[in-house]
């Protein structure tokens, strides 16, 4: 199998979707590597370390994606990127499906099986794999470290001749994987931390890692099947909105990561919240790509409000830390492939009853088979 890799090219992104050590373990499986220079450039794995393990850089691009039967790529591609790959080659990336139905129709009548790293289900089989975890979790640790940066006090508690400063107050919203990772984080810097999650089994896991759990009634809330958030209704929403009010205004950090999988994300901040806030604060809205939880955030963007709070819409804090979330990426590529790879035959067998394969497989065979999008096109 000859597999391609590509330079990630869309403004910001500072991932790939191999480092030199997974290229190594994927050689050695053996699958023709090729990748286009500078690949590792934004997360310092230099093109030399890719070629001593293994890793043939080509030029021209457009042979190398003629010639794949496999293409690995961080974001999702363009129209123009399909139309150079060959009838029956696969691809894998984040593809953003819900919100993609014309890339989809582009790969089922390019005849590519196309796999979105976002459907892959999120069980202990394919923990490896799943990059929506690896990359939440660097989220987590970055939106502490962003919001630490731009909050002019220190997090922890200081006992000094001149007086005892108090741990600066941090509260999570969402406590998912990006949210448990924030109060571990916010936790290690000394700072106090409350959190929330519309989830009650959560709270057990915010408890253990030494934050308080606010408490709101929200009456019946549950998860998907798949472990997900369920939509609250306006009622419910009006409820969080008023039990959080109070910690908002007291609190200097505030991270949200509230996501609904497939849908855009829930508003859990309102203007109103953010103008009660205390000059100084920082907010972080983790799900400003999705739609944003926070009133006024803008994806890409700083907004300092008229009462001196600035909310960060960085659209990819795990890029922040650019080098780890490639290394967790880029595993979590090499482990598909593992997973699907034959090696007593050295080929790549993908066996369409696999319960991973039919979770993230988009389109197959010229059609779209994922029964979620089949039906919307
Ligand atoms: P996510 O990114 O979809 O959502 C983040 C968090 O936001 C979730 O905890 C969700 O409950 C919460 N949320 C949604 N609406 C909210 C609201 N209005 N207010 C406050 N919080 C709200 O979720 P995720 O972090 O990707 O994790 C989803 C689930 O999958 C979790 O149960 C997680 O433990 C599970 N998971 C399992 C595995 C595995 O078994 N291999 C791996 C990763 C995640």
């Amino acid at each position: 199998m000859n597999c391609y890799v590509i330079a990630e090219t869309e403004k910001g992104e500072t991932r790939a979707a191999l480092t030199p050590a997974s290229a190594a373990g994927l050689v050695k499986l053996g699958l023709v590597m090729q990748a286009q220079p500078g690949l590792g450039l934004l997360s310092n794995y230099p093109d030399a370390a890719y070629v001593e393990a293994g890793v043939k850089m080509v030029v021209d691009h457009a042979a190398a994606m003629a010639a794949a039967d496999l293409v690995m790529r961080v974001r999702k591609p363009t129209k123009a990127d399909i139309e150079m790959m060959k009838r029956g080659s696969w691809s894998l990336s984040f593809l953003d499906p819900f919100n993609e139905p014309e890339l989809i129709a582009a790969f089922a009548s390019a005849g590519i099986s196309a796999a979105s790293l976002e459907m892959i289900p999120r069980t202990t089989l394919a923990q490896k794999m799943d990059a929506l975890s690896s990359q939440a979790s660097l989220a987590g640790y970055a939106a502490v470290i962003e919001a630490a940066q731009r909050l002019q006090m220190a997090l922890p508690m200081m006992m000094t001749p001149a007086g005892t400063i108090m741990p600066a107050r941090v509260f999570i919203i969402g406590a998912g994987v990006a949210g448990l990772q924030a109060i571990a984080t916010a936790k290690r810097m000394g700072a106090r931390v409350d959190a929330f999650d519309t989830r009650p089994v959560v709270e057990e896991q915010v408890r253990s890692l030494g934050a308080k759990f606010v408490k709101i009634d929200l009456g019946e809330t549950g998860q998907t099947a798949g472990g997900y958030a369920k939509a609250l209704t306006p009622e419910q929403v009006a409820k969080q909105q008023a039990g959080m009010a109070k910690v908002i205004a007291q609190s200097d950090i505030v991270i949200t990561t509230a996501k609904l999988f497939g849908r855009p994300a829930p508003r859990v901040i309102t203007a109103a919240m953010v103008a009660g806030m205390k000059p100084g604060s920082v907010v972080v809205d983790l799900a400003v790509e999705g739609g944003g939880n926070v009133e006024g955030s803008r994806s890409g963007e700083d907004v300092v409000t008229a009462n001196g709070v600035t909310i960060i819409g960085h659209p990819c804090l795990e890029g922040t830390v650019a080098h780890h979330a490639t290394q967790v990426l880029a595993a979590n590529y090499a482990a598909w492939v593992t997973h699907f790879w034959d090696e007593k035959e050295k080929v790549f067998r993908a066996n369409l009853d696999d319960e991973i394969l039919k979770g993230c497989l988009i389109t197959h065979g010229g059609a779209i088979i994922h029964p979620q999008f089949a039906a919307k096109s």
